[in-house]
């Protein structure tokens, strides 16, 4: 680096001092992490409004700090270095109704927001109410289960593409199977989102959601740090967990990350575990189903700051 990238890269860093309040430096991301892995942000700002989501995210632009904006991070591997630059939590979580029409905040935790619409009657994302994580993450990963996902019901984004703010509809979005126009763009930020609902049964929809998760604890490791699914299924009729599970795999572990044995495409990060060691077991694993298959598993887990 030379003098003045060194001046420059010092400068920026002082005007994010300066401009957001409450900044944090050096921060540990593992306790913050769906999969406890992962070293620090350099530096971390918890933006607990949809304006100073915003602000941080165009600031650290304007002045040339790399930025990353982070939900509830339940699908996101951080690499053991951590992350340079600026981090951003999104906790921007209110909420408000217009008849059966949402609009939420990026930083709101689905789960949350979905059995208290339940518990109002409000129906239209139960398939939702066990998705870990934030409204935001949810729109990037276009996050579903039993066939439905969120682009099915949204309506409008509210999003910042570099430093200028937009309202986009799901058309303008390419939204696909765990996958939109935000995981190719990572400049794009979601800050809020509108969604349609119907009225529902009240005692049927939060039965539905109750019963979700009842089958969720029988099939998934919980007791164990994971991002729930790392690959994406190939298709609905062939499940990546079950190529896995063909290849022989369940149960296999490399360092301190296992291939769960109760649901094989969960690959779980046991006491101990680094970033590398589940890196190191998912290429293990992709290696060794394209041997026993053929098939090339896709991510669904992003990796960040690799
Ligand atoms: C036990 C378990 C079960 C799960 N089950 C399911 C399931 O059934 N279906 C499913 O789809 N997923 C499932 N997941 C994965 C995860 O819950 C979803 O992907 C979720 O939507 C991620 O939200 P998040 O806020 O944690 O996103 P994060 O992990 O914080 O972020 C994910 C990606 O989105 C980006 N991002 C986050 N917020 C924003 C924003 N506001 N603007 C721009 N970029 C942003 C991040 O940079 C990152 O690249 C499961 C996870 C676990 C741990």
């Amino acid at each position: 680096m030379s003098d003045l990238d060194d001046i420059l890269r010092r400068e920026g860093r002082d005007v994010l001092r300066r401009e957001l309040p409450g900044l944090e430096e050096a921060v540990p991301l593992a306790p913050l992490c769906a999969y406890g892995v992962g070293g620090p942000a350099e530096l971390l700002y918890r933006a607990a409004t949809t304006g100073a989501l915003a602000h941080a995210v165009r600031t650290a632009r304007e002045v040339g700090v790399p930025v990353t904006v982070l939900g509830r991070a339940t699908n996101v591997l951080i690499s053991d270095a951590g992350l340079p630059g600026l981090t951003v939590l999104a906790r921007n979580e209110a909420h408000t109704l217009d008849g059966e029409l949402l609009m939420v905040e990026a930083g709101a935790e689905l789960p949350g927001l979905v059995a208290e619409l339940a518990g109002q009657g409000l129906a239209g994302l139960e398939f939702a109410g066990n998705i870990p994580g934030s409204v935001g993450g949810a729109v990037v990963g276009n996050a579903g289960a039993y066939g439905r996902s969120l682009s099915d019901v949204l309506t409008g984004v509210h999003l910042l593409d570099g430093t200028t703010e937009h309202v986009k509809e799901p058309r303008e979005l390419d939204f696909g199977y765990r996958t939109s126009l935000f995981r190719r763009l990572p400049e794009l930020t979601v800050l809020s989102a509108t969604i349609e609902l119907h009225r529902g049964e009240r005692s049927a929809l939060l039965d539905e959601i109750a019963r979700d998760a009842e089958l969720r604890r029988g099939k998934h490791p919980l007791e164990h740090a994971s991002c729930g699914s790392y690959f994406k299924n190939p298709s609905r009729e062939l499940p990546a967990a079950r190529l896995i599970e063909d290849a022989g795999l369940k149960g296999f572990t490399s360092g301190r990350a296992r291939v769960s044995e109760r649901h094989a495409n969960f690959l779980v990060a046991l006491p101990g575990a680094t970033a590398d060691d589940i890196v190191a077991l998912a290429a293990e694993v992709k290696r060794r189903v394209r041997e026993h298959s053929g098939h090339d598993l896709v991510e669904e887990v992003r990796r960040l700051g690799f």
